[in-house]
């Protein structure tokens, strides 16, 4: 296998060997980016440089014979909404054009404490909102399976870095969906964890009662190995929760006993792909025949998740974005009525901001304006809990649940760019997770017929990231999807 195709998991094992070092993966990692990344579009920034330097550096404390940390000498590329100090944090947006962090995200201190090497910051829709990295200011990322279809998004650029063989692992946030999605666009794994579970200081908020950090991998070993390295508490996030984090890794080849995986029955039907409907019972076929059971479960509100995500999602987004003022933070307009502070705010917004951004703080300025804030925001809260509820008494019944991921496989760029509502309703299958705070997976599980990768989405209660994750691996065992990489 070539370095740009390994997982962080073997190269890992090839330096502690002796047979390659940490300059040399960098350096194979930054020549295919430099060779191919003009026709995928995945970076946004590459940090050539700093990256070999911190190689090198890596590379001594191992002849050292130093203690290493769990990722040393491994690239990990980073979704361009978490902040790196002195390294532009863009977000995608023509209002953060120019921010240059002075701190580190949560995550990066870890990363840099486990000695990993941050190799560049990704593409992703504009502040995190989209589903295709279209609404990205600056590029569209193409799919690296086939580059007139989307790799999907917000973190499209994490997705397809990893699949294209750029960066063996990055860190996406999901929202609604954002790793999940292009996870399975892309043919990698992609884990959103459970609401608390990875700290989000230093990313730069979309929706805060939704929003998670994870990570993109090619393999389910890596994901648990990353993971590990970025959960736990922190104070300076509030969210962040106070509960043990598990050594992913340790146990992740012991199958689960007396599994019982549910499927939702009909949820399925209206707009389902063939192959996607296909691929999702071949997985559950795959389960049964490792002895798992298969229990069906009603979630009878999960239809309205996608309702109820783009009431909640656009009104706290309306409130994070607010703090773009043009004085604060970001681009400020050139030309505004002179000494007109109002002017001056409504002149840079509507320069720096993209439709889509736009549209989402109309949404959620409406649905949290007075008269309207019951019928829709607080409506859309209640619902949430409903939500939650399904899962709850639904994981009285079964240990995981298994459905598709999207309801496509990669749509092509430009398809879906004009029907904002089209781009929502896709999200059906994995809002639900960030609604109702639950950790959930994408992992390889098919291809449809016209070659394009196709996921399966595990979901498991709060903090069960374990079960998922060796759940996950069970199915990996059986199947070679997570070993094919595009052409
Ligand atoms: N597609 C969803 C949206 O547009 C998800 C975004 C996300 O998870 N960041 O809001």
């Amino acid at each position: 296998m070539s370095i740009t195709s390994a997982t962080a998991s073997e190269l890992l094992a090839k330096m502690s060997s002796g047979e390659i070092s940490s300059e040399e993966i960098t350096l194979a990692c930054l020549e295919e980016i430099n060779r191919r990344d003009a026709g995928i579009n995945a970076f946004l920034s590459v940090q050539q440089e700093a990256a070999l330097e911190k190689a090198r550096e890596v590379d001594q404390k191992r002849k050292s014979g130093k203690p290493l940390g769990k990722l040393a000498g491994i690239p990990v590329a980073l979704k361009d909404n978490m902040c790196a100090e002195g390294v532009a944090t863009t977000c995608a947006s023509k209002m953060l054009e120019n921010y240059i962090p002075p701190y580190d995200a949560h995550v990066v201190e870890q990363l840099k404490a486990a000695d990993a090497i941050l190799i560049g910051k990704t593409n992703q829709d504009e502040f995190a909102m989209g589903s295709s990295t279209e609404n990205s200011a600056f590029k569209t990322t193409t799919n690296p399976w086939n580059t007139s279809h989307a790799a999907g998004g917000s973190s499209g650029g994490s997705a397809a870095a990893v699949a294209a063989g750029f960066s063996p692992l990055a860190l996406g946030s999901d929202t609604g969906g954002s790793i999940r999605q292009p996870a399975s666009f892309c043919s990698v794994v992609g884990l959103k964890p459970t609401y608390g579970r990875v700290s989000r200081y230093g990313l730069i908020a979309f929706a805060s009662s939704l929003d998670q950090i994870g990570p993109f991998a090619r393999d389910v070993r890596d994901a648990a190995l990353i993971l590990e390295t970025i959960a736990g508490k922190d104070h300076r996030d509030t969210t962040s929760l106070d509960a043990d984090v598990p050594e992913f890794t340790s146990n992740l080849e012991q199958p689960l006993q007396n599994l019982k995986v549910g499927y939702i029955e009909h949820l399925h039907e209206e707009g389902l792909h063939e192959d996607v409907k296909a691929a999702t019972l071949q997985a559950l076929d795959v389960y049964k025949s490792l002895g798992a059971e298969l229990v069906p479960v009603t979630l009878p509100h999960a239809k309205y998740c996608v309702a109820t995500y783009y009431i909640i999602a656009p009104s706290e987004a309306s409130s994070n974005l607010a703090r773009y003022d043009g004085v604060h933070y970001g681009y400020r307009s050139q030309s505004f009525k002179d000494k007109d502070m109002i002017d001056m705010y409504a002149a840079s917004r509507g320069e720096a901001f993209g439709d889509e951004v736009k549209r989402r703080i109309m949404l959620g300025t409406y649905a949290l304006s007075s008269g309207y804030y019951d019928a829709y925001y607080l409506k859309a809260l209640k619902v949430r809990r409903l939500i939650r509820n399904d899962f709850e008494q639904a994981f009285q019944n079964v240990d995981i649940i298994a459905s598709p991921v999207t309801p496509t496989p990669a749509f092509k760029i430009g398809e879906l760019v004009d029907d904002p509502l089209a781009m929502y309703l896709a999200d059906i299958f994995t809002t639900s997770a960030n609604l109702s705070g639950i950790p959930g997976i994408s992992i390889p599980a098919g291809m449809s017929k016209n070659n394009l990768p196709i996921g399966l989405q595990l979901l498991a209660p709060p903090l069960e990231e374990e079960r998922l994750l060796r759940a996950a691996r069970m199915f990996e065992r059986e199947t070679d999807w997570h070993l094919k990489r595009p052409q």
